[in-house]
């Protein structure tokens, strides 16, 4: 699992939003005083590939740290591609961090795809108690969701994934997200957030004018999102003497959750995953072949005159169809949102 971690070398105000309280994240470690852990807040973000999860976890733990923290963040996916479930933690701390690894039980939990929360082995909300905060981009209520999935948990829903499509024309929810999180925790100021969203963005190359849309996206986010209070905030794991740093066994529930569930090919449907659906105009199909050939999921099949037919239940919302079909005889649907 690829990671990087920083130290902190200003002092900086730590944000009234941030209480040490709560649930205590390392009852299954070796004993060990409280207070000679440092205290880590634990972030969890859960997205699919594509949406730009990896990215918004970096985007927040260099605002962090642009304000002062210790930072660690690294993200967790399979051979999967678009689409798949994707996982990604943040630890924030005054002090070095030595545990590494699965976030079991979060202070705050993004979910940047909602579609997810309907899926109980992508384990969303999994170690998700009272102290917790679930951040949630949707459409729906906060207590809609609550309702639906029995959260008990303090939630907090905003639509980023409209104004990611209005403002960058894509449904790429990183920096937006980032504004989002970094708003509601207040781990970082605006001028923080925007500087990391420039410094992430630059290093990945991103034009000047995408640049510019992605901080006014982000700042939408800013502006919109409520500051909650997180008083989960756990110590850290205990380290025994002469260890590096804590990584713990997990379920393979958690550690493969592909290879833990019955039936991964045929029988797993990935309708779910879908942000958009690719619909076929047979009018302009020339019965070139090429999506039937490029589908990744095999999820193209061709009928008794060779037009192409999408298998629903097995499309999961890549679009490479869409882009390799020369004559643009597949159109990019957006899916009916959860709940809607
Ligand atoms: S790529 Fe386009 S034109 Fe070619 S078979 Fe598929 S839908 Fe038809
Ligand atoms: S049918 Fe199109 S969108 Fe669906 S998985 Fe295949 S290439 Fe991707």
């Amino acid at each position: 699992m690829p990671g990087r971690r920083y130290r902190a070398t200003g002092a900086a105000d730590r944000p009234a939003a941030w209480h040490a309280a709560g649930t205590d994240n390392s009852q299954a470690y070796p004993a060990q005083a409280n207070e000679q852990r440092p205290m880590i807040r634990h972030l969890r973000f859960h997205g699919r590939g594509g949406e730009g999860v990896k990215l918004a976890s970096r985007i927040v733990s260099r605002a962090a740290f642009l304000h002062g923290f210790t930072v660690q963040d690294s993200p967790l996916y399979g051979a999967e591609r678009r689409g798949a479930p994707v996982v990604a933690f943040v630890r924030l701390s005054d002090k070095p961090i030595h545990e590494r690894g699965y976030i079991e039980r979060p202070d705050v939990v993004v979910v940047m795809d909602d579609s997810l929360l309907a899926h109980p082995e992508a384990a969303v909300l999994d170690g998700v108690s009272e102290p917790s905060v679930v951040l949630a981009n949707t459409s729906e209520p906060a207590e809609a969701l609550q309702t639906r999935y029995g959260v008990t948990a303090h939630m907090v829903t905003l639509d980023i994934s409209s104004v990611a499509l209005e403002i960058l024309g894509h449904h790429l929810l990183s920096a937006p997200v980032a504004g989002f999180t970094v708003k509601a925790t207040g781990v970082a100021s605006w001028e923080e957030i925007a500087k990391a969203v420039a410094i992430e963005l630059d290093g990945l190359g991103v034009a000047e004018p995408v640049l510019a849309r992605n901080l006014r996206a982000t700042r939408w986010a800013f502006e919109h999102a409520p500051a909650v209070q997180v008083v989960g905030t756990s110590p850290g794991r205990a380290v025994a003497a002469g260890a590096a740093f804590v990584i713990p066994r997990l379920p393979a529930r958690i550690a493969a959750p592909s290879i833990s569930v019955e039936a991964t090919s045929a029988l797993r449907t990935t309708e779910g995953w879908r942000v958009y659906r690719p619909v076929i105009d047979l009018a302009r199909c020339t019965r070139c072949f090429y999506c039937f050939a490029l589908c990744p999921e095999g999820a193209i099949h061709l009928d008794a005159q060779s037009y192409p037919i999408v298998d629903y239940d097995h499309c999961k919302g890549c679009l490479v169809c869409v882009s390799e079909c020369a004559p643009k005889a597949i159109a990019e649907v957006r899916e009916v949102q959860h709940g809607a």
